[in-house]
């Protein structure tokens, strides 16, 4: 059998703990991670072309004007992308793949790429979001401010996507995004029997 590999969109509120559930995820599939860009300035300890590509705005916009992102978006004063070549790629190489984004450019993989699987990770209440938010302790209260408010609005997109996971315990979470994912690998349209 010979197969493609599938993108794999994993979006939902900053703070929502995408992190963590797709960590451990990984420790039990085999799943390319895509390297984003962004205008973010690096956080302690974050590397260039590890974490992130770290670019200026001119870069970014120049990237973008090439068409060298497969989505991109404005979150938080910044810009966020996925660079296209290296995903096609390893997707013809029959790789499973992980995109971490947010709401906005995972809303646009749809149009970009149709046949890619959507899920939303979202917390067990909106309060819940705030207290994790406000306890992780990497922005100041402007930053934490900003990204709530967009979270409010990201949550009523939710129903847009192909799954929803409730990340009330990461462990729950982390064995409903393999079921998911074992799932769809196994959908007749994706499957060829030679
Ligand atoms: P952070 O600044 O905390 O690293 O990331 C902020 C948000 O941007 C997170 O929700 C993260 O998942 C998202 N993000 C990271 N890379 C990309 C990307 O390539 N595209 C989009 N649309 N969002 C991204």
């Amino acid at each position: 059998m010979s197969k493609q590999g599938i993108l794999f969109v994993v979006t939902g509120p900053s703070g929502v703990g995408k992190g963590t559930v797709l960590t451990k995820v990984r420790e039990r599939k085999e799943l390319y991670f895509s390297i984003s860009a962004t205008t973010r300035k690096p956080r302690e300890g974050e590397q260039d072309g590890v974490h992130y590509y770290f670019l200026t705005k001119e870069q970014f916009e120049q990237k973008v004007a090439e068409g060298g992102f497969l989505e991109h978006a404005q979150f938080s004063g910044n810009y966020y992308g996925t660079p296209a070549e290296p995903v096609d790629r390893q997707l013809k190489e029959g790789k499973d793949i992980l995109l971490e984004i947010e709401v906005q450019g995972a809303m646009q993989v749809r149009e970009n790429r149709p046949d890619a699987v959507r899920i939303f990770l979202a917390p067990p209440s909106f309060a819940e979001l705030e207290k994790r938010l406000t306890g992780r302790g990497t922005e100041d209260a402007e930053a934490i401010r900003l990204r709530l408010e967009t979270a409010k609005h990201e949550l009523t997109l939710a129903p847009q996507f192909d799954y929803i996971v409730v990340n009330n315990t990461v462990e729950q979470a982390v064995s409903d995004v393999l079921a998911i994912m074992q799932a769809e690998a196994c959908r007749a349209a994706r499957t060829q029997i030679d």
